[in-house]
């Protein structure tokens, strides 16, 4: 007998951005494997009678690797359980979703995805910002800002990410923003244009940072901004709410 594998996307914080597939699907795991990004008020309705491994990899203190999450999914499914990876936002935008369902897959297991609201989208949207609108922005880039832009083996083209015309969204960009503002205007793209973080978004300790791409790295440092944080660079930031251009 086997079991099921499942790479569930919880939406980005708060149950009622959750979907009704994921529920239904969390409710029924034997093992749900989670880390903390699905943000507390998720993280208390996981089922008790679960077993609960939490991977930890938030904010650098690693509980599990990702190819020990991989094999003990592996393990479980293949003693019959129903498991669950539990991944904030949408499984298959930056969260090594896809990576996952390639072991699974390679093991002979076959994994269903649940699709969730990514944070990328719902994180501005929450506080005003669309990220595309017909006066601003007709097309909108999703980026990682995981690498540090000044590397030379960096997977992305600042050169033309900085001639892009629409929004660009940076996720897990907080760390390397001084570098990425600089590598931004560097390569021409207007110090001027708007900017705005998003930190914690959908949580009750929500902050939003706005400032342009010549101050944001100063602001953000002065402000103390942390991770997890959506940040968005484009025109759209000047519909946020509390933006004061
Ligand atoms: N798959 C996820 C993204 C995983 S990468 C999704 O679709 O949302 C992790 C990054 O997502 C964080 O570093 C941060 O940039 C962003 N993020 C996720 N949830 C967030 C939230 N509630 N508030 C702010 N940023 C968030």
């Amino acid at each position: 007998m086997t079991g099921k594998a499942y790479l569930v996307g919880s939406g980005p914080g708060g149950l009622g951005l959750m979907t009704m597939k994921a529920r239904e699907v969390i409710d029924g795991a034997d093992v749900i494997l989670y880390d903390q990004l699905p943000g507390e008020e998720i993280l208390a309705t996981l089922p008790r009678d679960a077993e609960l491994v939490d991977c930890g990899k938030y904010g650098g203190n690693h509980t599990l690797e990702q190819d020990e999450i991989e094999a003990l999914m592996v393990e479980r499914v293949r003693a019959g359980k129903t498991v669950v990876r539990l991944k904030g936002g949408d499984p298959f935008l930056f969260g090594r979703g896809g990576e996952e369902v390639e072991t699974l897959r390679e093991h002979g297991i076959r994994v269903e995805v649940v699709p969730g609201v990514t944070s990328a989208i719902a994180v501005p949207e929450m506080v005003g910002i669309p990220v595309t609108h017909r006066r601003y922005a007709s097309q909108v880039t999703f980026i990682t800002g995981h690498e540090d832009p000044t590397k030379p083996e960096s997977a992305l083209d600042w050169e033309v990410l900085a001639r892009l015309k629409g929004t660009l969204v940076i996720l897990m960009g907080v760390k390397n923003l001084p570098a990425i503002a600089a590598a931004l205007t560097a390569n021409g793209k207007d110090p001027a244009t708007p900017v705005a973080i998003i930190e914690r978004g959908l949580r009750p300790d929500q902050r939003v940072t706005v400032g342009t791409l010549a101050d944001i790295a100063e602001k953000a440092r002065g402000a103390g901004v942390r991770p997890p944080a959506v940040i968005v660079i484009g025109g759209v930031v000047e519909l946020y709410e509390g933006f004061e251009g």
